[in-house]
C-alpha cells in the first residue's frame, strides 16, 4: 500500500488525521486477516512551497524541512499511527526521477520544451480512467499555467530552477523533478510495476493520481499499476479545505494536546472514510466526552472477572463477527461505533462467559481502530497488540 503523504513546509493540521488514521485502520485490519501489509509513505521535501516558505522564515531548505519532518512523524506517533512500514523522501529519489524522464522521452511519451520536460498526454489514450472524465472534460480543468504545452493536459516531469533554490543538473539544465514523478519514482522503486493500494485524499485523484499512472504505465507497459484506489474524503472548516492559504487550519497537535489520540480517532471515525466532513470543535469535545463515559460504563458494568480478560486472545464467534462486520464493509465505522454503544448498553446483564466475549471483542475493535475503550495500557495498542491478539 503507497499513501500520499504531505509536503513537510508546516506542521499537519487535523484534516491530514482524517487521511492517515483511515489508511492506519485499513492496514491494522487486513494485518488482522492475515494479510502482510507493506505500508510506504512518501515524503514530499523538494516542491516550491517549501522553498518559498524556507526563504519567508529566514532559515536554510535543509534546516526548515528537517524541522517539519520532525514534526510530521512526532504527530504520526502521537496520533497512533503505527502501521506504516516506511517513510520515504523524495529527495532520495531524484536519481531515479531523472532516469524514468529520460526513458519517458525516450519511449515518446514526454518531449522537452526549453529546460522543462513534459508527458504527453496524447500518447497515453487512457488518461481519464480514474476520475471517469474524458479528455475534453479534463482539459476545462488546467493543471498548471505553463508554456511550451503542446496541451494543455500535459503535465511537468521536469522543470526549470531558479539559481538559488536546490536543483539538479541534468542534460535538460539544472532544475528540479515535478511533483507527479516523486510518487512514481518511489513506488516503482518498492513495489515494481504493480502493486495493490494506492491511498489519498480524493482532491488528489486529478491531476496527481492520473499522472501517476500515465507515468508508470507508460514506463513499464504494466496495467493496472494499481489494483485498488482508496480515496478519503476530506475534513474541512465550515465546508473549506483546510490549507495555509485560506487561514483555516486547525493544527492537529493543538487538537491532540487537548482531547488526546483515542478521542479524536472516535470522532474522526463518526463519519465514513470517504465522505467530507466539517470540522467541528463542540462535536469533537462531545465525542471526547461520550468515549469517556461510554470506556466507564464498561467498566463499571462488567465484573472484575470479565474485565481482567481484556487483551487475552478472542476466539472467532457471532458476537466478534457483527463488530468486525462494518469494518470489512469498505470501513463502516459509523455503523460499528452504533455496535459498540448498543453492546455497552447490555453488557452488564449478559451472563459471565458472554460478558467475557464482550470484552475481548470490545479489545479487538479497540486494537483495529486505535480508540481505546477498555482502559488498555499504551502498549497494548497498535498492530503490535493486534498481532498478538489475533494469531
Ligand atoms: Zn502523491
Amino acid at each position: 500500500m503507497f499513501v500520499c503523504g504531505p509536503t513537510v513546509q508546516d506542521h499537519l493540521h487535523v484534516g491530514h488525521a482524517k487521511t492517515y488514521t483511515a489508511y492506519d485502520l485499513l492496514a491494522r485490519l487486513l494485518t488482522h486477516l492475515g494479510y502482510s501489509v507493506t505500508f510506504v509513505m512518501n515524503i514530499t521535501d523538494v516542491d516550491d512551497k517549501i522553498f518559498y516558505g524556507a526563504k519567508a522564515s529566514g532559515k536554510s531548505v535543509s534546516a526548515y524541512v528537517k524541522f517539519y519532518t520532525s514534526s510530521f512523524l512526532e504527530d504520526m506517533k502521537r496520533l497512533g499511527v503505527n502501521t506504516v512500514t516506511s517513510y520515504e523522501k523524495a529527495s532520495d529519489y531524484v536519481d531515479i526521477m531523472v532516469e524514468q524522464v529520460r526513458t519517458l522521452i525516450k519511449k515518446g511519451h514526454a518531449y522537452v520544451s526549453g529546460s522543462n520536460v513534459y508527458f504527453d498526454v496524447n500518447s497515453f489514450p487512457s488518461y481519464g480512467r480514474l476520475s471517469h472524465e474524458s479528455k475534453v472534460e479534463l482539459a476545462l480543468k488546467p493543471v498548471d499555467l505553463a508554456t511550451g504545452k503542446k496541451s494543455p493536459l500535459d503535465f511537468l516531469l521536469w522543470r526549470e530552477g531558479e539559481d538559488d533554490e536546490p536543483g539538479w543538473s541534468t542534460e535538460w539544465g539544472r532544475g528540479k523533478p515535478g511533483w507527479h514523478i516523486e510518487d512514481t519514482a518511489i513506488s516503482i522503486k518498492n513495489f515494481g510495476a504493480q502493486y495493490d493500494i494506492h491511498g489519498g485524499a480524493h482532491e488528489l485523484i486529478y491531476p496527481h493520481h492520473e499522472a501517476e499512472i500515465a507515468q508508470a504505465e507508460s514506463l513499464t507497459g504494466v496495467s493496472p499499476f494499481v489494483r485498488y484506489w482508496v480515496h478519503t474524503g476530506l475534513l474541512t472548516t465550515e465546508g473549506k479545505k483546510m490549507s495555509k492559504s485560506e487561514g483555516n487550519v486547525v493544527r492537529l497537535r493543538d487538537v491532540l494536546d487537548k482531547y488526546g489520540a483515542d478521542s479524536l480517532r472516535f470522532y474522526i471515525f463518526q463519519s465514513h472514510y470517504r465522505v467530507d466532513s466539517i470540522f467541528d470543535e463542540l462535536e469533537l469535545e462531545s465525542a471526547h466526552q461520550r468515549l469517556l463515559d461510554l470506556r466507564e460504563r464498561i467498566s463499571e458494568e462488567v465484573s472484575e472477572v470479565s474485565y481482567r480478560q481484556k487483551g487475552e486472545l478472542l476466539p472467532r464467534d457471532k458476537l466478534s463477527a457483527e463488530l468486525l462486520g462494518p469494518l470489512l464493509d469498505d470501513l463502516n465505522t459509523p455503523l460499528l461505533w452504533r455496535r459498540v454503544e448498543h453492546l455497552s448498553k447490555s453488557m452488564g446483564s449478559l451472563p459471565q462467559n458472554k460478558q467475557v466475549r464482550a470484552v475481548l471483542s470490545l479489545g479487538l475493535v479497540s486494537s483495529l481502530t486505535g480508540v481505546d475503550f477498555l482502559g488498555m495500557d499504551s502498549s497494548n495498542k497498535g498492530t503490535e497488540s493486534c498481532t498478538q491478539l489475533c494469531k
